[in-house]
């Protein structure tokens, strides 16, 4: 038995079962064995695991879902923006030409009319670029990401609908903000659905300031905090946790589902999502989430 244990416990574990023994005399003369049937415990594991996959691939579906619907929302104001690039470019391609015909030609206006039209190019391309990443479906990623520049990416695609409603759009983004965790796509997401409800928390206001001030810091050593702050009429204090319930709305034409994936995007990057009154009034979104851990120390 002595020899043979390493083989047998090799097959059990193969079978599924577990061996063991142990001598209840010093000698090591007398002992008790024992075998163990694990085939129940090794399938609810794998249970579990196929179900928390399902969950994950559900959620994942969702915030699709969610980032297209809010792509949508956006699409109007979105086509205002890029729209005048394309007409500045148009502008300075007949101005080109009136130059170009000109006797003697002037080539150096000519020269800066182009560098308009390669720069205006340049912004109306990269509109389009965020617009493509956000609506891609492609599964989460663990890359280290850039905060600020996530929440200036976000900016560009809302300015047309900060305009619209006369919002005044601030940042305070705070200088060598270390890189975090996580899926830009999906951050980015929540950044939207925070800034596009500002907005509208914002538009339904008709006296006093029109504020959206979005600031990032760290929380601590191992965190980044960004506070997304509004000045429009805010909730009541009892809603706070509400809001974030799947399906709670105050808009005729909400779905409500905005804020409940935000907080699981955000808990699925080991960070937090809250709600609190701002002040003198509106309402401050605030999320946490850890530092890029190679950076961390
Ligand atoms: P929806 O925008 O479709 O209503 P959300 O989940 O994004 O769904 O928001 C849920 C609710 O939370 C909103 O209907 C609104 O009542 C409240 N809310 C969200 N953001 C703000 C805000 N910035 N100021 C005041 N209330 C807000």
């Amino acid at each position: 038995m002595r020899d043979e244990y390493p083989a047998i416990v090799g097959q059990a574990q193969r079978c599924g079962a577990q061996i063991g023994r142990a001598s209840i005399e010093s000698g090591g003369k007398e002992g008790v064995a024992f075998v163990l049937d694990l085939t129940e415990r090794k399938r609810a594991a794998e249970e579990a695991r196929e179900s928390e996959r399902r969950y994950r691939e559900v959620q994942t579906e969702l915030a699709h879902a969610n980032r297209v619907a809010t792509m949508g929302q956006l699409a109007a104001s979105i086509a205002h923006e890029v729209n005048q690039p394309i007409a500045a470019t148009v502008t300075n391609a007949q101005a080109g030409l009136r130059w170009l015909s000109a006797q003697p030609p002037d080539v150096e206006k000519v020269r800066q009319g182009l560098r308009r039209i390669v720069d205006d190019g340049s912004r109306a391309g990269d509109v389009i670029s965020r617009i493509r990443a956000l609506i891609k479906k492609a599964p989460p990623q663990k890359e280290p990401v850039d905060l600020n520049m996530a929440i200036r990416g976000v900016l560009e695609l809302t300015r047309g609908a900060a305009n619209k409603s006369d919002a005044s759009v601030q940042t305070q983004l705070a200088d060598g903000l270390p890189l975090i965790e996580g899926d830009r796509v999906e951050l980015q997401q929540v950044l939207l659905n925070l800034v596009i409800n500002a907005i509208e928390a914002i538009s339904g206001v008709s006296d006093g300031a029109r504020e959206l001030i979005v600031t990032t810091g760290t929380a601590d050593a191992d965190c980044v905090l960004v506070a997304v702050r509004d000045s429009g009429p805010g909730f009541a204090a009892d809603t706070a946790e509400h809001i974030f319930a799947p399906f709670y709305t105050t808009k005729s034409a909400g779905l409500g589902m905005g804020l409940s994936i935000c907080r699981s995007i955000i808990e699925a990057h080991g960070g937090r999502l809250w709600a609190s009154a701002n002040v003198p009034r509106g309402a401050v979104f605030q999320f946490t989430v850890p530092v890029y851990p190679e950076l961390s120390s």
